[in-house]
């Protein structure tokens, strides 16, 4: 072992080695030089050879500086909480980039002095929702909640109908999110019906705000009753106390295919006080939370002490401006993708797969909206389907695919696939079914880099 010891190469002269100077640069020297270490005791222990110190230190490398990876999403769940909600445009992603640097998110360049935090996005949105008096963003939708209620009902009530007591996901729930700013919760009707005359009972010199909550993740039918929000505005300026609607999705204006998703535009114009959304999801931006609506009201939330622990980032604010200024988000494009151009994508995925002798079939699937939201609509759309068994390697292989495993088929459902990703999702496919069926995989990836250009509905109509 002396003499394995002699021969371990010394840590400053495997630093020099040129090929470390890349990862050096990118993942952080000190990364570098504790998978160094980590190697040279490999060495010592006589589990490497020393010459071959630097290929183990490479191949121990992550390939980035941050453990998140790059997921292809083929779940069919366009807004899928577990992969980080709305993917973001290149818009955004671009805006990201510059934003990440040193910016003028606070500062005007013309005159030298301080300016308005955020103002692009602020304006941006401000255009977008033009029934907004006032806007102001926060980390995420139950942050807006939380500075509503401190701003509005901190000592006071908040009247809320029992049928929307929700909890949002991970055990979080809204009534107890509400409480904690201070707030009493003052529950009115029943889990199916609550009637105009139940608000009207509890409201009084106690009452903070009326809260209507969008119950975005479940639906309740049969005998039921509720009050929308123009008989609510029309309740709260009778009896002089605001009106706030959380509708959480982050629709801005309607959408023909979500008829039961409310948007800010109508509940603004139906004379809510205020809106409060979630900027991802379904407005498919950065996570953040939206607060919409009177001028004045907005201007108190956005003054309260506490708005400035839910202050967003500057990366926060320009992708956001980019999502709402810039070309439709991917959750737009996924939502909207009509199910012809789908099947065109999947029959030439197929065709190309299964032309290399690899198991691959069009199926017809269903996707859904996600995110907790639309929890009632399914979307027509088609996929590529695949031995079930191969779920596993695709969702641990290199970039990860997410399928979904359905009457003994792994599903690919294209909706949730950029087009451009298709050429990604088959060589993936190609990958596996390469372990399966030996030699397929040259002759496939040739095959498929026809698909590599980004197939448009129209030029792949069946
Ligand atoms: C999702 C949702 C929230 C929470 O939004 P976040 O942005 O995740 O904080 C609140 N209310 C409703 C109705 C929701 O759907």
């Amino acid at each position: 072992m002396t003499d394995a010891r002699r021969r371990v190469p010394r840590t400053d002269v495997v630093l020099a080695d040129p090929r470390l100077a890349e990862p050096a640069r990118t993942l952080g020297r000190a990364a570098v030089k504790a998978a160094v270490v980590a190697a040279q005791e490999r060495v010592r222990a006589g589990q490497v050879e020393p010459e071959a110190l630097v290929d183990v230190v490479l191949a121990e490398l992550p390939a980035s500086a941050t453990s998140l990876r790059r997921v292809v999403n083929a779940t069919g769940v366009i807004v899928h909480t577990n992969l980080g909600r709305a993917p973001l445009s290149a818009a955004a992603r671009d805006a990201l980039d510059v934003a990440a640097g040193t910016t003028d998110v606070e500062y005007d360049l013309a005159t030298g002095a301080r300016a308005r935090r955020g103002r692009g996005a602020l304006d941006a949105l401000a255009r977008a929702v033009p029934d907004a008096g006032g806007v102001h963003v926060v980390n995420n939708n139950a942050a807006a909640l939380l500075l509503v209620a401190l701003t509005l009902a901190q000592g006071k009530e908040i009247v809320l109908s029992r049928g929307e007591f929700v909890e949002i996901g991970d055990g979080f729930r809204i009534p107890d999110l509400l409480a904690a700013s201070g707030a009493r919760l003052r529950e009115v009707g029943t889990t199916n019906r609550t009637t105009r005359a139940d608000y009207e009972a509890a409201i009084g010199p106690q009452t903070g705000f009326v809260l209507k909550i969008h119950p975005s993740n479940f639906v309740v039918s049969g005998f039921t009753a509720g009050v929308d929000v123009a008989s609510l505005a029309d309740l709260g300026e009778r009896l002089g106390v605001p009106v706030v609607v959380d509708i959480g999705s982050g629709l801005l204006a309607p959408h023909p295919l979500l008829p039961d998703e409310p948007d800010a535009a109508n509940a603004l114009r139906a004379g809510a006080t205020l809106v409060t959304a979630s900027g991802d999801k379904l407005l498919g931006g950065p996570q953040a939370g939206l607060v919409l609506g009177v001028r004045d009201v907005v201007e108190r939330a956005r003054r309260h002490p506490a708005a400035r622990a839910m202050r967003v980032d500057k990366l926060t604010l320009a992708a956001l401006e980019a999502t709402l200024r810039g070309p439709a988000p991917p959750v737009r494009a996924a939502l909207d993708a009509d199910a012809a151009g789908l099947r065109g994508r999947a029959d030439k995925l197929a065709a190309a797969l299964a032309g290399a002798g690899i198991d691959a079939t069009v199926v017809a699937c269903r996707s859904a909206v996600g995110g907790g939201g639309a929890p009632e609509v399914e979307l027509a759309s088609w996929g590529v389907g695949v031995p079930a068994a191969w779920a596993v390697p695709l969702r641990t292989g290199d970039p990860p695919v997410v399928g979904r495993v359905h009457e003994g088929r792994c599903v690919l459902d294209l909706r949730t696939v950029a087009a451009e990703d298709d050429s990604v999702l088959a060589d993936a496919v190609a990958r596996v079914a390469a372990g399966r069926v030996p030699g397929s995989v040259a002759s496939t990836l040739s095959t498929l880099s026809t698909l590599s250009t980004p197939a448009s509905p129209s030029s792949s109509r069946n």
